[in-house]
């Protein structure tokens, strides 16, 4: 307990977080290492997700979407030729 006080005194009542003030919170993804917002669910670069937890939470992961979108394209250019 005796750590809390310490950091009461220190604080000053700044409310500002002293390393969060400039940038925005950025992880590093762990599969192609690039610098990627915290809130992002998903790596923009390499798609891959940061927790297994985000993913779950979708009923449709976005490989599903783009498959089912790539296949009714696919029909569709089938059903317009003939
Ligand atoms: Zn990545």
């Amino acid at each position: 307990m005796s750590r809390w006080d310490n950091d009461d005194e220190e604080e000053d009542d700044d409310e500002d977080i002293p390393w969060d003030a400039d940038e925005p919170a950025t992880v590093v993804c762990p599969y192609c290492r690039a610098e990627v917002l915290e809130d992002l669910p998903q790596c923009p670069k390499c798609g891959n997700y940061f927790s297994q937890e985000d993913s779950v939470t979708q009923t449709k992961p976005p490989w599903v979407v783009l498959t089912a979108v790539l296949l009714l394209v696919v029909f569709l250019m089938f059903v317009l030729r003939f």
